[in-house]
């Protein structure tokens, strides 16, 4: 119980599925969860979610994927399921032309409960691409008029689902690197530091993070900040290195 050492920590990440009944999001979970495919279809698989754990840029991950149950079509989904949420899947099915049109929708839903996270376009059912309802520039347009990055994907194959999950991790693992605690080691402090009861508050994930050190005198205006270079505005920027006392 208290031997955990820092190796021992591990990051929860709550994934959720959005995108119409029947275009592959419960076997999505299923095959990355527990490598397995099934054709029978099933309107619920009765279970909040699945979890798995995988290690990515030195991060020991807890990824746990929440399913819908089957309640899509009577665009019913409960807050609870979004809640929380941290990365997004925003799946079609290839064969069904309706599930691509709704997808500016469900993005749109999934920001009204959760705000501007990291989210992915998913093609799935690509091994049936000879069936497609739609045109593989309408699907790149919508990627890039939505500004998600596009995996065509095939759960049923096995193919592209490894690199979906990879690329949203990351991404939401960057975006969180960005928000910087307070790492300044003491030699490097500015001297005869007070304690600022101005910044009580936890920091909150921020695309543009600050860190405020507490200087000798004066109030909030005095303190200097260091910020990250600007030079990219995308989610991704890198925060400067630091290092955990
Ligand atoms: P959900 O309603 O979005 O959760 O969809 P399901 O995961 O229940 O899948 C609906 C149906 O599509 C099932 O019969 C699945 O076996 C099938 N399916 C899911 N992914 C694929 C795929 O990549 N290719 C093919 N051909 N069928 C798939
Ligand atoms: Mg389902």
């Amino acid at each position: 119980m208290c031997d955990m050492t820092e190796d021992d920590f591990e990051v929860p990440i709550k994934g959720v599925i959005v995108g119409n009944g029947a275009v592959g999001k419960s076997s999505m979970i299923q095959r990355y969860c527990k490598g397995i495919f099934t054709s029978e279809y099933k309107k619920t698989i009765g279970v909040d979610f699945l979890e798995r754990q995988l290690s990515i840029e030195e991060n020991d991950v807890r990824l746990m994927l929440w399913d819908t149950a089957g309640q899509e079509e009577f665009d019913a989904i409960t807050r609870t399921y979004y809640r929380g949420g941290q990365i997004a899947v925003l799946a079609f099915s290839t064969t069904d032309r309706d599930s691509f049109d709704a997808i500016p929708s469900w993005k749109t839903k999934v920001e009204d409960e959760v705000g501007d996270i990291v989210m992915a376009l998913v093609q799935n059912k690509v091994d049936l691409i000879d069936e497609a309802q739609m045109t593989v520039e309408e699907v790149e347009e919508m990627a890039k008029r939505l500004k998600v990055k596009l995996f065509r994907a095939s759960v049923k194959e096995d193919f592209n689902i490894e690199e979906l999950f990879k690329y949203l991790v990351s991404s939401y693992l960057s975006t969180r690197d960005n928000v910087v605690q307070l790492t300044v080691p003491e030699h490097k402090r500015p001297a005869n530091p007070v304690t600022d009861n101005h910044s009580s508050k936890p920091s909150q994930p921020d695309n543009n993070p600050t860190i405020r050190l507490p200087v000798a005198s004066g109030g909030p205006e005095s303190a200097f900040e260091l910020k990250p270079s600007r030079g990219n505005s995308s989610k991704k920027v890198k925060a400067p290195a630091c290092t955990l006392l």
